[in-house]
């Protein structure tokens, strides 16, 4: 996945030189070059309180609080195209990592416009039962009725579905869900699947099954990916099979500008014929789906259209219309879309 320039450097470092301080100082390098902090995560919509950054907490929403767990900060999938491999590979130091389940419960009580915590990661369901339950368990007391919504981002779904059927606290996992259910709010799992195979393993199917069936309520979401999902015919499967068992096709994400995205990444006129070919292969009952959508620094966007400009394909995302529509002709990557004046960023 590395440009050919780089993999040669590389490979002569580690075949014929074998230093290990010149590989490591040379890999060094190349992560610096992979843009390992897109979009200003790190830094932005980092809420405060007392006029201190709340470590693990992201605010970007009005209605939806991001949550970090400390502890779910690794993941059971390692993929190649993952936006958080900074963490992985240690160079930041899991900066998103929330100590104390009461700051996240403390901070949601002075903010009744909240009405989603989406707890994320890495993989919040790397952690036991046990410890999940510890974050989730406070959000449903009486002061935060105003939390509707609790949601879990997770690729267990599909790379681990023995998390859900057969490890040892997996009905535990499942009883958790029905507690969230049964205090009235919604327990929204946001299952990570890639491609129509992840669902066709028995156990995977089981998982969904399992989860369903507690009451909660999961979607399917996940990028396209070069090499991987360029086929419509997968994305209309999975969709159709997840419709199937009871889940609901979510996004569609455009990849994000970090890592070797060079070798994941497509154009975004084609990975709106890719999204529209699927659409059109799919009944009304997976058409919950929406996508291509790109974060960006002015939040989530989707590409609603390709237009061709000077003779050349562009694919305007729904902010930046207005710009193409009074003549802008800038080629669009994820960081050079201008800041929406009065966006929350
Ligand atoms: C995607 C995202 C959400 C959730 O957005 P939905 O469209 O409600 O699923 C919330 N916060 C941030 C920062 C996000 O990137
Ligand atoms: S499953 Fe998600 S968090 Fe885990 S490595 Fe893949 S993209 Fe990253």
């Amino acid at each position: 996945m590395l440009p050919p320039d780089e993999y040669a450097r590389l490979r002569d470092l580690v075949l014929v030189r074998r230093d290990p301080a010149a590989i490591a100082d040379y890999v060094r390098g190349i992560r610096m070059r992979m843009n390992p902090h897109p979009a200003g995560q790190m830094t932005h919509n980092v809420p405060r309180v007392n006029d201190a950054p709340l470590r693990g907490l992201q605010h970007k929403y009005d209605q939806t609080v991001l949550f970090f767990p400390s502890a779910g900060q690794t993941c059971h999938a390692y993929c190649t195209f993952c936006f958080r491999w900074p963490q992985f590979v240690g160079m930041d130091d899991l900066k998103f990592d929330a100590r104390e389940s009461h700051e996240l419960a403390a901070y949601l009580k002075l903010h009744p416009e909240v009405t989603d915590v989406l707890i994320t990661g890495g993989d919040p369901l790397i952690m036991n039962t046990r410890s999940l339950a510890a974050y989730i368990e406070p959000l449903l007391v009486p002061e935060l009725a105003h939390i509707q919504n609790i949601r879990i981002g997770t690729k267990s779904v599909a790379y681990w579905p023995q998390r859900f059927v057969s490890d040892r606290d997996a009905d535990d996992l499942l009883r958790l869900f029905e507690r969230v259910v049964g205090a009235g709010k919604n327990m929204a799992i946001m299952g990570h699947y890639n491609h129509a195979v992840e669902l066709r393993p028995d156990i995977a199917q089981q998982a969904v099954k399992r989860i369903v069936g507690t009451g909660a309520t999961l979607r399917m979401q996940g990028p396209l990916i070069r090499h991987i999902n360029e086929d419509p015919k997968s994305w209309a499967e999975l969709w159709q099979t997840g419709v199937r068992l009871g889940a609901i096709p979510y996004y569609m994400f455009v990849e994000r500008d970090t890592g070797p995205h060079a070798y994941f990444q497509l154009p975004l006129a084609r990975a709106h014929e890719i999204f529209q070919a699927a659409y059109q292969m799919v009944s009304g009952l997976s058409r919950t789906v929406r996508g291509p959508s790109m974060s960006a620094f002015p939040g989530k966007v989707v590409i609603d259209g390709v237009a061709t400009i000077n003779g050349e394909k562009s694919s305007p995302c729904s902010f930046c219309r207005p710009v193409i529509r009074t003549g802008c002709a800038s080629r669009f990557t994820p960081n050079s879309i201008p800041t929406r004046p009065g966006s929350t960023t």
